[in-house]
């Protein structure tokens, strides 16, 4: 069958990929798994559009897709968990398990991660991938396919709410209603939060988030100020969490400025350039910042928030492709239209 390829900035195409030997050779500890559904994530839009992120330059041809759930058709020798026929969803960065980050830990912040479709590393928009079973999860019968397909994204939101260490009935500030943005206010939820505020200068948008859930109010900040209004609404207190979820430098500097004080902000969007923020109206709050780098040991506990029906994420995935449609389904997630949060890919079955 054939796959997805990125062939240079600005050209894609359908066709067979020789992928290496070795990473076809199933190992004991590997799983087989035949792909079902696959997420268009920004980092694939812009390799596609921009041919690459930082460091990260796409030299030579490329499967895109990391965002994916599938079945397990093969199981090596010493697999213990996983059985033909699970329906699966797969976190798509495997560190070296014998490197100083994965023994503390960190094995997201490993230097020798291998993520999918990240250069040079192939994605999954093709037939079948081979990937270890520790980072295969099995999924309940009531997790679709394009449910499972949305825990890569939903792991970030998590992964950031966990990090925020969020008490049950903080308030909370999620800057940028993208994909992650709106996961990110989910997880939030989740973890307890009795309000998020959720800020966008895109009225579409912030329509969306405003439907998602309950306890999220959006605001648009090309109209309001998010600081007068969360000032406003807690007695001038402020909020206890503040998501930087745009990647805008704009929004990092006055990132803290809603912020209560001993309150914490959380770094999500990706920075392509330093960029500047208040370290004075930090202090005065003696405001906690953390960063997070993709995510953790998160994936279990999304499925589990799946299952329970403490997050729903079927909201946010607005558009459904046929994998021959591939192409068109990039070119039109190059245009970011303001209605859709995620579209997704089916595999031919
Ligand atoms: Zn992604």
């Amino acid at each position: 069958m054939k796959s997805l390829v990125l062939e240079k900035v600005g050209a894609l195409s359908l066709r067979d990929v020789p992928i290496e030997k070795c990473e076809e050779v199933l190992g004991p500890r590997d799983v087989r798994i035949k792909l079902h559904t696959v997420g268009i994530c920004g980092s694939d839009v812009h390799y596609y559009t921009h041919g690459r992120i930082g460091p990260f330059v796409v030299n030579a041809p490329m499967i895109l897709g990391h965002e994916a759930s599938g079945t397990v058709i093969e199981t090596g020798a010493d697999v213990s968990t996983l059985a033909i026929g699970d329906r699966v969803c797969m976190e798509p960065g495997i560190p070296d398990p014998h490197s100083k980050a994965t023994r503390l830990g960190m094995y997201n912040v490993d230097p020798a991660v291998k993520f999918w479709a990240t250069p040079p590393v192939h994605g999954i928009l093709r037939a079948a991938c081979v990937h270890p079973e520790a980072f295969t999860f099995k999924l309940p019968d009531t997790v679709s396919f394009a449910e499972a397909a949305m825990v890569e994204p939903l792991a970030v939101g998590v992964h950031a709410a966990t990090k925020a260490r969020i008490s049950p009935g903080d308030i909370a500030v999620v800057l940028g209603a993208g994909p992650i943005g709106l996961v990110t206010a989910l997880s939030a939820i989740a973890a307890g939060c009795a309000r998020v505020y959720v800020t966008d200068i895109v009225g579409r948008k912030l329509e969306i988030a405003q439907g998602l859930h309950p306890s999220i109010t959006s605001v648009n900040v090309a109209q309001e100020s998010i600081a007068k209004r969360i000032a406003r609404d807690t007695d001038g207190w402020g909020a206890n969490v503040v998501f930087e979820a745009t990647g805008s430098p704009r929004a990092a500097q006055g990132i803290f400025e809603p912020l209560c004080p001993g309150g914490c902000v959380v770094m999500i969007g990706g920075q392509s350039e330093p960029i500047l923020y208040d370290a004075g109206a930090a202090m005065v709050r003696e405001a906690r910042v953390e960063n997070i780098f993709r995510y953790a040991h998160v994936f279990p506990r999304c499925v589990a928030m799946l299952a329970s029906g403490s997050i729903d994420v079927k909201p946010l995935i607005t558009r459904t492709f046929a994998f021959d449609q591939s192409i068109e389904a990039f070119e039109l997630a190059a245009t970011a239209p303001p209605a859709d949060v995620k579209m997704q890919i089916e595999l031919p079955q």
